[in-house]
Parts: C-alpha cells; sequence; structure tokens
C-alpha cells in the first residue's frame, strides 16, 4: 500500500516535470518560430531578431543541459571526500564572479571533516547554493560559508546578504522551474535537494536576523 502511494507520487512528479518542460521549450520555441517567420517575409531588423532569438536559444540549452544532469544515472561510486577540499574548489571556480559583483567569500572550514558522496554531485549542490547567494547580492557584501560538525551530522552553512527569500517564494522555492529571475532555470535547488536526499541529507533555509539568508545544508559526518 504505502509502495503504492510512493509511486503514485512518483508518477506524478515525473508528469508535473515532463509538463514543465514542454512548456519551458514550447515557449522559446514559439518566439524562434515567430521571429524566423518575421526574417523571411523581409520585416527587417535582423540585428534585434538575432539578439533575441540568440537568448531563446540560450535559455534551451540551459534547461536542458541542466536537466540531462538531473537525468545522469547516479553512481553509487561513493568516495570519502574532504568538505574543506571540495568548498575551496568549488570557491576557485566562484570567487571571479564574486569579485566582479564587490562580493567577499570568508570562510570558516576546519581540516578533517569528511563525508561518504559522490563528489562531483556534491560540488554541484554548493555550486547552486552558492551561485544563488551571488546572484542574490547584487549590491555586494560579504558571503560567509561555514562548515562545523554537529555529532553524526555536518552543517555548511552558506550566509549572504541579499534582500531575503518572501513566504510566498520560500513556498515554491525547490520547484521545478520556479524562478523569480529573468534569466534562471528554476532547477537548482530542485536538483540540490534530490542530490542531498539521495545522500541522506537536506538543506534549510534560516532567514538572517540582519539582512539577508542563510541556506544550511545537512549531511551524515563519515
Ligand atoms: P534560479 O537560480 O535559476 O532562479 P533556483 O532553483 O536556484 O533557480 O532558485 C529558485 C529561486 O529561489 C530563485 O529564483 C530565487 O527567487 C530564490 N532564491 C534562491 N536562493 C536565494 C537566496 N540566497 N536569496 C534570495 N533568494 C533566493
Ligand atoms: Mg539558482
Amino acid at each position: 500500500m504505502e509502495e503504492q502511494i510512493m509511486h503514485a507520487e512518483k508518477m506524478t512528479v515525473a508528469g508535473q516535470l515532463a509538463a514543465s518542460v514542454a512548456h519551458e521549450i514550447r515557449n522559446p520555441l514559439t518566439s524562434l518560430k515567430g521571429f524566423l517567420q518575421l526574417l523571411q517575409a523581409g520585416i527587417r531588423k535582423e540585428e534585434e531578431y538575432y539578439k533575441i532569438m540568440l537568448e531563446e536559444i540560450e535559455k534551451m540549452e540551459s534547461v536542458t543541459s541542466e536537466l540531462l544532469f538531473v537525468s545522469k544515472p547516479m553512481t553509487d561510486e561513493r568516495t570519502s571526500e574532504s568538505l574543506k577540499d571540495m568548498l575551496d574548489d568549488v570557491i576557485t571556480l566562484m570567487d571571479t564572479q564574486a569579485k566582479m559583483q564587490s562580493i567577499t567569500i570568508r570562510t570558516e572550514i576546519p581540516e578533517g571533516i569528511f563525508i561518504f558522496c559522490d563528489r562531483s554531485q556534491i560540488k554541484q549542490v554548493f555550486i547552486n547554493i552558492i551561485k544563488n547567494a551571488i546572484e542574490a547580492m547584487q549590491e555586494g557584501g560579504l558571503l560567509e560559508i561555514r562548515v562545523s560538525r554537529k555529532e553524526n551530522r555536518v552543517h555548511i552553512d552558506i550566509n549572504d546578504e541579499g534582500p531575503g527569500i518572501p513566504e510566498d517564494v520560500r513556498q515554491k522555492i525547490a520547484e521545478p522551474f520556479f524562478t523569480t529571475k529573468k534569466n534562471g532555470t528554476g532547477l537548482g535547488l530542485m536538483i540540490s535537494s534530490q542530490i542531498l536526499d539521495k545522500h541522506n541529507g537536506f538543506f534549510e533555509i534560516h532567514p538572517n536576523e540582519t539582512i539577508g539568508t542563510t541556506f544550511r545544508l545537512v549531511l551524515p559526518a563519515e
């Protein structure tokens, strides 16, 4: 019985996802078709049209590549990984974007905290959450990343000084394609929560007292 319910839930999620994907791809396709027809009819504002068409294609590109990541079969290859090592890698990757937006990244990551995980997938989670933090801080500021061990769990706190998250946004935050950004895909947090789930982990959202948000990732310590 329980299994049946689980199955039904999965079907609904898969169905919902398929419907949203179709929608996300159809809109840019419709627009591309329209612009091609305009060009064909000789109504020329070529440069402007090409710019929009490229943007539509890029949107489809990022949606499909993020979805391909989700549909990759989960390797059961789990290794013992240092959190400091993984986070240092990710921060190196994101530092340029942060600097361009006048964001300082400050870390408090002790050596010697390990988790048993799929390294590339957990790094993807860190990228998604840190990217959101950077995107939230349009005015610049301080981005803090702190790691601590709490009994048999680890906490990875990612603290931004962005505008915070209103209640209505928070409700829908991990739904596929939910985004408040002009060029967002709305897939980052859905993918992150799936990956964390497969690792027996989860994330929590804590509003900061003064400004911004803390995303707390919780994972079993090795
Ligand atoms: P995307 O980044 O493509 O919009 P995500 O799934 O990563 O998709 O995030 C969904 C939405 O959650 C964002 O559009 C934004 O509204 C909100 N959000 C996520 N992280 C933060 C944050 N640190 N501060 C404010 N809002 C956030
Ligand atoms: Mg995102």
